[in-house]
């Protein structure tokens, strides 16, 4: 009898530890803080070593924000805008891979997305208490800074502005890069399934934590004030990054003005897309060509993708008139 009730409860003691890991496995910790700039969180399994994960997570965010950061006058970045003018400048690793994409990017984009646009961002300050529709003047002479040729990238680790007006501005390019970062580390610490939000610059990890299935991401409505969903997304291993006039703005006079600035004409981009998400899984890639295809609109951005061949990737353009176009309609949840 005795013997028995041994085996029973040795079984017993099996499935409840059994039990228990199952339920440690079946759950997942999420982190938000504000870095950045922004809301940033991140969501990965429960595991004995997720809180230390997602320290670490949080610390490269803070240590690469101290270098990419245009507002912060202490980052890398900003010793490059008030210094590389008088002579080259050595930088980190990240500071210069991130520039020498970017001039790439710029490149092929026809300076639709544009690194060198920092002075005319200052200029407006669109999203800053100090937000101005400049003079007509002040924009011209800010124009004259802002061609990408004024970047020059030195040996392995230098950068040159060749013009004493020209400011590197990596704002519309970063977040996705530090998704990137994210993601390599999460991989690094064999972490398979993972939703990055980096303010609305998301990356999906492998499939939906303990499933076999898609995530599903949802797309903000771009009219709505609220967080309505406009569309959702079925994706996995890959990042969504959306550029749109709603999100940063100030209204003067009637009118609205926001972040997104053509670097041709000097002012707030305009034409009938409201906002262009790309599914890409390079988040660095989503980023900046996201922005770039704002600022192209629909046509020149279709016309961009034909000739496009460094990255995998698709996109959803929502029109002012509250209608959408895809590259591809299979992504799209009905
Ligand atoms: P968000 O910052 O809302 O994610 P974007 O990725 O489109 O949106 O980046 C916009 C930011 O990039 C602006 O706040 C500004 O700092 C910078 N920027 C504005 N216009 C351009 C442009 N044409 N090319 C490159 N950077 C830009
Ligand atoms: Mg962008």
């Amino acid at each position: 009898m005795s013997y028995i009730l041994k085996k029973y409860s040795v079984y017993f003691l099996f499935v409840f530890i059994l039990l228990c890991i199952s339920c440690q496995e079946k759950k997942a910790v999420s982190r938000t803080e504000f870095v950045i700039g922004t809301i940033c969180s991140i969501k990965i399994p429960e595991s004995e070593s997720s809180d230390r994960i997602l320290n670490e997570c949080f610390s490269e965010l803070k240590n690469l924000e101290l270098i990419l950061s245009a507002n912060d006058e202490n980052s890398e970045l900003s010793k490059v805008n008030n210094y590389a003018c008088d002579r080259p400048i050595k930088v980190s690793s990240e500071l210069y891979e991130l520039i020498k994409l970017s001039k790439k990017i710029a490149v092929q984009t026809n300076e639709a997305f544009n690194p060198a646009i920092g002075q005319l961002v200052k200029l407006w300050n669109i999203g800053f208490d100090n937000a101005k529709v400049p003079e007509k003047n002040e924009i011209k002479n800010a124009l004259t800074f802002t061609s990408v040729d004024n970047i020059e990238l030195k040996g392995e680790s230098e950068v040159f502005l060749k013009n004493r007006n020209t400011k590197i501005d990596l704002g519309a390019i970063a977040k996705g890069y530090l998704a990137d970062k994210l993601v390599r580390l999460l991989k690094d610490k064999n972490v398979k399934s993972a939703i990055i939000d980096l303010g609305g610059n998301v990356f999906v990890l492998g499939k939906k934590f303990f499933t076999s299935n898609n995530w599903k991401v949802g797309l903000r409505d771009p009219k709505a004030d609220s967080n309505d969903v406009f569309l959702s997304l079925e994706l996995s291993n890959t990042s969504v990054v959306t550029s749109g006039i709603y999100e940063r703005f100030f209204i003067k006079d009637g009118i609205r003005y926001h972040h997104v600035l053509d670097s041709k004409t000097g002012y707030p981009v305009k034409n009938n897309l409201v906002s262009v998400s790309v599914i890409c899984e390079s988040s660095t890639y989503a980023d900046a060509l996201a922005t770039a295809f704002l600022v192209m609109g629909y046509e020149k951005s279709l016309n961009f993708l034909k000739n496009f061949s460094d990255q995998k990737l698709d996109v959803v353009f929502i029109f002012d008139d509250g209608t959408y176009k895809t590259t591809n309609e299979a992504l799209i949840l009905h």
